[in-house]
């Protein structure tokens, strides 16, 4: 159905109402263009009613003045807002609108359109939904402002929807666009978004605490008065200009505290704040005006007493979102406490509309005091820099915002803040100290992910714990929280010594066994032998299988004879004028990788037969004996070939692949993880699989000592139910 005479004029005042509201048009262009939104929108949406039976286009329009007068956007909002439900609902693609307004409009309207196709169609998938919406956030923050309004219309008209449906965009408003709103700052946008909210939700309660609070109204603004009075007197006495108002609680906080303080209504005293809002001619974010609220404190508990520990300094220190106050509670007249929150006009004004406020302050102060939020510094370089064009700030704003945190979700849709950058391990210490000891991997939106992967905003991450697990040394290296590092150090430093102690008494009993006669430089000198010439080192490396000592017989023999030089005649020198010789083998350990090459061609790891061959620059290439490399080498270049042996040192850690191929069954990643992780010896770099009509097959890169570990490994994972076939590639 068109539209009747009568509807089109009313439009038609509307779009002169939206002009007077829209403080940020700058020119007669903005004008311009808000106009050819107006009128492209009007036309779209024509044939359209809403639910009421209102001409449809009333809801962009509400949504637009919204954004304009109470968020305080600017004409891209604004034009944004008007188009929010043209690609959406009618023949108008975001091509045309791409042509019509520009790629940056175009942008916005396509998130915004993105977000009710997710969000208002398909009610199951809350937790996706919310993931989606925020990485459309992470594009352009005015989608969210927009969809916020969207969102604050529908709810000031929710009346005309059926029930069923009033009740869930009430409680998605509640667990998503509410706090989103707190988040940016939106303070009343955001009380209103509850109240209204627990008014669909919850309507008995809704009403019962609003009869309540009107029933004690008059008795309490009698009483707000009373308590105004003298704090206006004295303002007066020292010049300062200024508004009080009585801020009474919203509906949502009473009902909230009643809740959580299990209290009658009649048991809330704070049922009200006092608010001073005061005019200062060096206004924010100028250091004058901070001082300011310092004095209105002074005069306000000079004449009620306070509570030192109840002074909140939101001055020295605003809040993330921005806020900036100084709040104080006082003992009023009839001795209760009263909060008295005291603000220059501009602090409220952010206050009440946001961070979007910002960009009216003119910035004078370059080193504001206290502890300004990084946001506002970004906030006020982008206006420095950007004069001629201050409308386009949010531009370039984008999701500065948002960087410092990641939100990501556990299986049950559980939201959790961690730094950006931060890894599995974080996460998982973030949950629960338990939890990051015990973790092995995670599935991060489905798909097996290592310990060291970096989370972003929006995942979905199931945290896979073994209780074999225990700490690693590696982990520091990839966590980024304190906390996650502070856990892992201190369970490393039990840890090691645990290892000291175990490896001290099976090397005594040893010494004992063998009858062996050690004394203070012999003891050393058998520890250098090993590599490890600290006590408690050698002893650590005991306990924890990194040094195998079931040779110390051997080792004591040769050491004891010979050890001025012994173990320096085992490591031959490859002079330009020394010959090599075949017969003298070489023996590699840790100390050695540095000068010798793995072989590429075919990945040696320790406990492999191996060979080496000497370069003409003197360096040392192993190969396994097999190599089909080393045996052309031998073939053409057999003087460089060279006898080469592992040690039983067992610190360095080899990188190897392996595939695992098999049939798909219910949990098969966690049991391939889980015999991974159980394995002390063996530690998992990266995992990838592909799973085909039933079959999986997968490629795992781990570290392992030696090629015995892998074999081990190898034959755990054969022994899973499914798992057919497990093989080491060469690469
Ligand atoms: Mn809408």
């Amino acid at each position: 159905m068109g539209l009747t005479k009568k509807e089109e004029i009313w439009i038609e005042e509307q779009f002169d109402e939206l002009i007077k509201m829209s403080k940020r048009l700058r020119s007669q262009e903005d004008v311009d263009l808000v106009r050819k939104a107006f009128d492209m929108a009007n036309e779209a949406h024509s044939k359209m009613r809403r639910k009421s039976g209102e001409p449809y286009f009333t809801h962009p329009i509400a949504v637009a003045m919204i954004v304009a007068s109470e968020i305080g956007l600017g004409v891209k909002s604004i034009v944004s807002a008007l188009l929010h439900d043209v690609v959406e609902d009618t023949d108008y693609t975001l091509n045309d609108i791409e042509t019509l307004f520009g790629t940056s409009i175009a942008g916005i309207v396509g998130g915004l359109t993105k977000i009710s196709n997710i969000l208002d169609k398909d009610a199951t998938l809350q937790v996706e939904n919310f993931r989606k919406m925020i990485l459309t956030m992470s594009q352009d923050i005015r989608v969210i402002f927009i969809k916020l309004a969207d969102r604050l219309h529908n709810m000031r008209t929710l009346d005309s929807m059926p029930e069923y449906k009033q009740i869930k965009i009430a409680s998605e408003t509640t667990y998503l666009y509410a706090p989103l709103a707190h988040r940016l700052g939106l303070y009343s946008i955001k009380t209103e978004l509850e109240d209204l909210a627990l008014k669909y939700e919850h309507p008995l309660i809704y009403w019962e605490i609003s009869k309540k609070f009107t029933e004690t109204e008059e008795e309490r603004n009698k009483y707000i008065e009373k308590v105004k009075l003298p704090i206006q007197k004295s303002l007066e006495q020292e010049n300062i200009k200024a508004n009080i108002l009585g801020r009474t609680k919203s509906i949502f906080s009473i009902w909230n505290k009643m809740r959580t303080k299990n209290v009658p209504f009649e048991e809330i005293y704070d049922l009200f704040a006092i608010r001073i809002i005061f005019d200062h001619p060096d206004d924010y974010p100028d250091s004058k005006a901070r001082s300011q609220c310092y004095q209105i404190m002074a005069l306000v508990t000079n004449i009620y007493p306070h509570l030192e520990d109840r002074v909140r300094d939101w001055v020295a220190k605003p809040k993330a979102n921005g806020y900036e106050a100084l709040h104080v509670t006082v003992m009023g007249p009839n001795g209760d406490w009263i909060e008295v929150q005291i603000r220059s006009r501009k602090m409220n004004d952010i206050a009440e509309k946001g961070l979007a406020s910002h960009w009216k302050y003119k910035v004078n102060d370059k080193d504001s005091p206290g502890s300004l939020d990084k946001l506002i510094n970004t906030l006020n370089q982008t206006l420095e820099n950007n004069t001629n064009d201050t409308l386009s700030f949010l531009d370039d704003v984008k999701m500065n915002i948002f960087t410092k945190e990641v939100y990501v979700f556990t299986p049950k849709g559980e939201i959790k803040k961690i730094p950006t950058g931060a890894t599995v391990i974080d996460l998982a210490y973030e949950i629960h100290s338990e939890v990051g000891n015990k973790a092995i991997a995670a599935k991060v939106n489905h798909q097996l992910k290592p310990l060291s992967h970096v989370l972003k905003s929006g995942d979905q991450v199931e945290i896979l714990t073994s209780d074999k697990q225990s700490p690693k040394r590696e982990w520091i290296n990839f966590a980024i929280t304190s906390k996650a590092k502070n856990r892992i150090k201190s369970s490393l430093r039990e840890e090691r010594i645990h290892h000291i102690n175990k490896g001290q008494e099976i090397f005594i009993k040893k010494v004992r066994d063998l009858n062996l006669k050690l004394d203070h430089k012999r003891f050393k000198e058998l520890r250098k032998t090993y590599d490890t010439p600290h006590k408690e080192d050698f002893y650590f490396k005991i306990g924890a299988g990194l040094i195998q000592i079931d040779d110390l017989e051997k080792q004591a023999a040769k050491t004891f004879k010979t050890f001025a030089n012994y173990w320096k005649l085992s490591i031959p020198k490859f002079g330009a004028n020394q010959t090599l010789n075949k017969k003298n083998t070489l023996i590699i350990d840790d100390a050695d990788i540095k000068r010798i090459t793995l072989a590429k061609c075919c990945n040696p790891i320790p406990g492999d037969e191996i060979a080496g061959f000497v370069n003409p620059n003197e360096s040392i290439i192993i190969h396994k004996r097999i190599c089909e490399k080393l045996t052309s080498l031998a073939a053409t270049q057999g003087d460089r070939i060279i006898s080469v042996k592992w040690t039983s040192y067992k610190l360095q850690s080899f990188k190897v692949k392996i595939k695992i191929e098999g049939m798909d069954k219910l949990g098969m990643l966690n049991k391939i993880t889980k015999v991974i992780s159980l394995d002390s010896r063996v530690n998992m770099k990266s995992l990838s699989f592909n799973t085909d009509d039933e079959i999986f097959s997968g490629e795992i890169i781990l570290y392992v000592h030696d090629s015995q570990d892998l074999e081990d490994i190898i034959k755990d994972l054969l022994r899973i139910d499914g798992v057919n076939k497990v093989t080491r590639l060469e690469d």
